[in-house]
């Protein structure tokens, strides 16, 4: 059986993309770092839908968490394995750089880049080896295109995910294993909800948010098999905010 991991599916984007897997039919993961309650209800939202899902914590940030909830996983579903790869967690801590804090600064690195380092190099080999049409879509951002002032963390963090997914596109390639990066602009979730929408939605050309259902169709189309010749590319999800 081939399933589907998302992570940080608990809220937002990553809960709207697990209810995508759950709409085509696919076995969800819904990795949460510690909003076991906001997972719980993705859980119930996905079996009220007649798709199936599992809960599977861990820290993105922390390879040994990473690798035995993974192994664990593997260890219980000998039949199955993780086709489609949503690399999504993602955290926000912003300021000027001058004053930015150390640990502010790696903990959105190690959130972003290293997560998605250690979750897809676990998945990688098993994914390479089915030659099944495997998936990995990392969800990057505007910033990590663009650049946002305040933002040196995350737009480092983003841009180098974006790196990643173009380098690792090439490696995997022949063995029929997709990759991919979502750019998405303001989206109306748990991240952005302390910014002053009405403000920033005036420098949106379609003038609004975006809403997590938008970017995860984008998911569903890279999971689909009529994407299959889609690797190496940014999309950007944006309202025409930047291209
Ligand atoms: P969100 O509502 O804040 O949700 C974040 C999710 O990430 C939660 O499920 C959270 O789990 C999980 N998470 C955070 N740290 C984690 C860790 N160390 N290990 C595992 N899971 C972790 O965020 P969102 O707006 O949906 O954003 C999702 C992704 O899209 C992020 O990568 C974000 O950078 C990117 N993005 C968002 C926007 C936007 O406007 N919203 C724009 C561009 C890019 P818990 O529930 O357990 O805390």
């Amino acid at each position: 059986m081939k399933y589907a991991l998302v992570t940080g599916g608990s809220r937002g984007i990553g809960k709207a993309v697990c209810l995508k897997f759950a709409q085509m039919g696919v076995p969800v993961l819904i990795n949460y770092h510690s909003n076991e309650t906001a997972a719980l209800d993705v859980l119930k939202c996905v079996q009220s839908i007649g798709g199936t899902a599992y809960l599977l914590q861990f820290d993105v940030a922390s390879e040994k968490d990473v690798s035995s909830a993974i192994e664990r996983w593997e260890d219980e579903h000998p039949d199955d394995y993780i086709a489609y790869l949503v690399n999504n967690a993602g955290i926000r801590k912003d300021n000027l750089m001058f004053m930015m804090p150390e640990k502010d600064w790696h903990d959105v690195i190690d959130v972003t880049l290293n997560g998605f380092y250690y979750v897809t190099r676990k998945l990688l080999p098993k994914m390479m080896m089915r030659r099944h049409g495997g998936r990995i879509i990392n969800m990057a951002s505007l910033s990590g295109l663009k650049g946002m002032p305040g933002q040196t963390n995350y737009s480092a963090a983003k841009g180098a995910l974006i790196g990643a997914t173009k380098a690792l596109a090439q490696e995997t390639a022949s063995r029929n294993v997709t990759v991919n990066a979502i750019a998405p602009g303001f989206i109306e979730s748990d991240m952005t909800k302390d910014l002053p929408q009405e403000e920033l939605k005036k420098l949106v050309p379609m003038n609004r948010f975006g809403r997590p259902e938008e970017v995860a169709a984008l998911v569903g189309f890279l999971c689909s098999d009529e994407a299959g010749y889609i690797t190496g590319e940014v999309i950007n999800i944006n309202g025409g905010l930047y291209s």
